[in-house]
């Protein structure tokens, strides 16, 4: 089994991320609450990768759009070489601490992100390469700054997850990380992806107002074939739409027939797809990667 760390294992920079690997059952021992002194210690020198689903309690909160939120508080980079586009907390200007740190403390607690409801806890995620079916394991982040680790009180991983809400958070987020877990384990067996192909990622994955007009506008209406009652859910209800460009993004990555197309355009797609299978059976033959599409 190859073994992925997921990107959400290290919330914050050099964490000491312990080697032991646990399953939820595990007691640790942690409280983090006002009044300790290490309180925001954890917020000032930030790394958090940020989920589609964190994005969209983030924007909905702040009550902006999704490239609003992005312009704003983000950066992008590059998870993995030639690959697929992660996105990150933006700190400060100047520094390294989080926007939203307060001196009373986090001033976005219930819409806080993934990473940050999981430290000092890392989340693991491992899958067989080329299947989406992903186990997760954990570990502890042990650092000397956060003293949250001296404090009397135990509990098990599973129910920091479920103090935490992260339940709903993985739940979620699943179908974007299972696209990223199968294409870092896939690698180039998939082929290079195409400049459009990230750049479809990018806007279905994290900036979903755009992905919501693309899903509207007449190319896609031209080449997907969706039920009003699905076009219904997911134009109403923007954490279906995110579920959606999930499904959307296994077609176009790896090629899945996840949402149904029109016949004509299908046509083309079946074509499109043996052209690609050949181009690239001549390239693994002389031992070149090409570009998906
Ligand atoms: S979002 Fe909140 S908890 Fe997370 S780093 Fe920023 S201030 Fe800290
Ligand atoms: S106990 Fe740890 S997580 Fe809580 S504020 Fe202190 S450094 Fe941050």
């Amino acid at each position: 089994m190859e073994k992925i760390v997921d990107i959400n294992d290290s919330p914050f920079p050099q964490s000491p991320v312990e080697a032991t690997q646990y399953d939820g059952s595990k007691v640790i021992q942690f409280s983090c609450h006002k009044g300790i002194s290490c309180f925001n210690a954890c917020c000032k020198n930030i790394d958090i990768t940020l989920t589609p689903y964190d994005i969209l309690r983030l924007k909905r909160r702040l009550d902006v759009t999704s490239g609003e939120f992005l312009r704003e508080y983000t950066e992008p980079y590059e998870m993995e070489k030639e690959g697929i586009a992660g996105v990150k907390f933006k700190p400060i200007d100047n520094g390294t601490a989080c926007r939203f740190m307060r001196d009373e403390g986090c001033s976005v607690y219930e819409d806080r992100p993934t990473a940050c409801r999981y430290y000092p806890v890392a989340l693991i995620s491992m899958r067989r390469q080329d299947e989406y079916t992903d186990t997760n394991s954990y570990a502890l982040i042990k650092e000397a700054h956060c003293k949250g680790h001296f404090e009397d009180r135990s509990l098990t991983i599973d129910e920091y997850r479920k103090e935490q809400g992260l339940d709903e958070y993985d739940t979620l987020a699943r179908g974007w990380r299972q696209l990223v877990l199968k294409k870092k384990s896939s690698g180039p067996t998939v082929g290079k992806p195409s400049k459009r192909s990230l750049l479809l990622f990018f806007m279905a994955c994290y900036d979903l107002d755009r992905f919501r007009e693309f899903v509207i506008s007449a190319p896609f209406n031209d080449t997907y074939d969706i039920s009003d009652e699905t076009r219904n859910k997911i134009l109403n209800d923007e954490t279906e739409l995110m579920l959606f460009a999930f499904d959307f993004q296994r077609q176009v990555m790896f090629g899945e027939e996840s949402v149904p197309m029109k016949a004509d355009a299908l046509e083309k797609h079946m074509a499109r797809k043996r052209e690609l299978a050949e181009a690239q059976t001549a390239a693994d033959e002389n031992g070149e990667n090409i570009q998906s599409e």
